[in-house]
């Protein structure tokens, strides 16, 4: 079964005057890894809005394991669901519970877990207090990079079914980029991934590569 799918999918935003998607469809299966490219303000994010339910579609259905995502309780939506946003906002408390995140009774074992999967636990480590540092401390020591990675390790500790990122490496240069596709490739080999990016490079790790293109989505490799 469809672990996700666009089923011929129409959206207009209220104040737009032509639509993002038109009858636009994919399917994704469990385990599926899946990137859409295209330029800048083509609706990469609108699609990642319409799979999360940020807006309803105005035409044809988005649906999570057969079921029409509008009866989906939001609620439920959210703990399947992991977003990993273009920028990671950090909070000023410790790096510990910046990870915690969404999961706020987890232990420092499965905090430390997660850290390791997003290759940032060693950076951690040199901090003044380890995991108990606050975000306020660190000054300008934290890099894009390292933030793009804390928002890593609060994503695989979350867990969610499906792993969706925004531009993932879009802020880094292309070493960091590379190492942060490893650890997003070796997080879990059966996750179902779903990345939206505007630079080709970023999609190596994905089977399935679509381009959004005049209002619908078509495969490319
Ligand atoms: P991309 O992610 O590919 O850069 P977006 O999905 O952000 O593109 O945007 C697609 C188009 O929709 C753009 O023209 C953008 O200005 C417009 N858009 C995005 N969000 C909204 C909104 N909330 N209301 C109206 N128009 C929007
Ligand atoms: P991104 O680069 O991640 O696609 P943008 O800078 O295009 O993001 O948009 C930032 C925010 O502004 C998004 O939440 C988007 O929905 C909203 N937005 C973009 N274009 C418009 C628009 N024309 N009208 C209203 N909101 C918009």
């Amino acid at each position: 079964m469809n672990e996700l799918a666009f089923d011929q999918v129409t959206f207009t935003y209220p104040n737009g005057k032509t639509p993002i998607f038109n009858e636009a469809s994919v399917s994704i299966k469990k385990g599926d890894k899946l990137a859409l490219i295209g330029p800048s303000g083509i609706g990469k994010s609108t699609f990642i809005k319409l799979l999360m339910r940020y807006f309803d579609v105005e035409k044809g259905c988005v649906e999570i394991d057969g079921t029409n995502i509008s009866e989906i309780p939001t609620a439920s939506l959210r703990t399947k669901q992991t977003l990993v946003s273009q920028e990671t906002y950090l909070f000023n408390d410790t790096i510990a519970n910046n990870i915690k995140i969404g999961k706020a009774d987890a232990t420092l074992e499965e905090v430390i877990e997660a850290a390791k999967k997003a290759s940032i636990h060693e950076f951690i480590e040199t901090l003044p207090n380890g995991y108990e540092t606050k975000v306020g401390e660190l000054g300008g020591m934290v890099s894009s990079g390292e933030k793009q990675r804390l928002g890593l390790a609060r994503a695989f500790l979350h867990d969610g079914d499906v792993l969706i990122l925004d531009e993932p490496t879009s802020n880094l240069d292309a070493l960091n980029e590379g190492s942060i596709l490893k650890s997003i490739n070796d997080y879990n080999k059966d996750k179902t991934i779903v990345m939206i990016s505007h630079r080709k490079s970023t999609t190596a790790i994905c089977d399935q590569v679509y381009k959004l293109e005049n209002q619908t989505l078509i495969l490319q490799k």
